[in-house]
């Protein structure tokens, strides 16, 4: 991959501008926050950043408050917008990690026109794993405490620790809806995949086991990263 480490010495800057893909339930969410932390980058989930607007009164933000309040979908402009003025904040200038977005080509190719993406990351579960998870997955109905009827045991069954409110299982943590989510997923983020493959380097990341520790994922994903030059070396934790 020398090319890219040409283009990037061309562009004088050693910024590294990710995004991450993964199924429900696969831990996306820790594996972004460690490796951001570990590249000292950002990152950045849609989500968040519409409500980080919302609070802030913005004008962006009163756009998408209509939205998000109607329920419905932000358009891409505005989600392009706010998106290149999070990325334009000094904090996000050594790069980030795009978390959740893009998920259609068609917002691949307006996140193309703002900001120069050196690798995707898609982190793959086997399915089993994410069942497994998932359905023992409990929430406290009075806190919202998570639960995990594998890993993270209530000391009395169906009562959270924290409160004594009553646990319950989300309906989409059923396997049967598990399903249909992985599935909703794949078809979603398989032509998004295809885009970047014949772009910059898609890294595969696979956890083989659900007792996996974040730690050694995100190193894999370090590893891999290094490997394509996309990163250099970076200084122990
Ligand atoms: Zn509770």
């Amino acid at each position: 991959m020398d090319k890219i480490l040409r283009e990037r010495r061309e562009r004088k800057s050693l910024n590294t501008n990710l995004i991450i893909f993964g199924p429900p339930g696969a831990g996306k969410g820790t594996y972004t926050s460690r490796l951001a932390t570990r590249l000292k980058i950002v990152s950045i989930a849609t989500g968040d950043m519409f409500r980080e607007e919302i609070k802030r009164g913005t004008t962006l933000g009163k756009k998408v408050a209509d939205f998000v309040n109607q329920g419905a979908l932000v358009p891409d402009e505005i989600v392009v917008d706010i998106l290149e003025k999070r990325i334009k904040e000094p904090n996000s200038k050594k790069g980030f990690i795009l978390d959740g977005y893009p998920r259609t080509v068609q917002q691949a190719q307006a996140l193309d026109k703002i900001a120069k993406i050196d690798a995707v990351i898609q982190i793959i579960v086997p399915e089993w794993i994410i069942i497994e998870r998932l359905s023992n997955r409990r929430i406290c109905r009075n806190c919202g405490a998570i639960y995990n009827l594998r890993f993270l045991k209530p000391k009395i069954e169906g009562i959270c620790d924290k409160c004594g409110g009553q646990l319950y299982q989300r309906e989409d943590d059923k396997p049967e809806v598990i399903k249909e989510r992985l599935k909703v997923y794949e078809k979603q983020t398989q032509p998004l995949i295809e885009y970047y493959k014949r772009k910059i380097p898609v890294i595969e990341v696979e956890t083989p086991q659900i007792e996996t520790p974040p730690e050694t994922i995100v190193e894999k994903m370090i590893n891999e990263l290094k490997k394509t030059n996309i990163i250099k070396t970076i200084e122990p934790q």
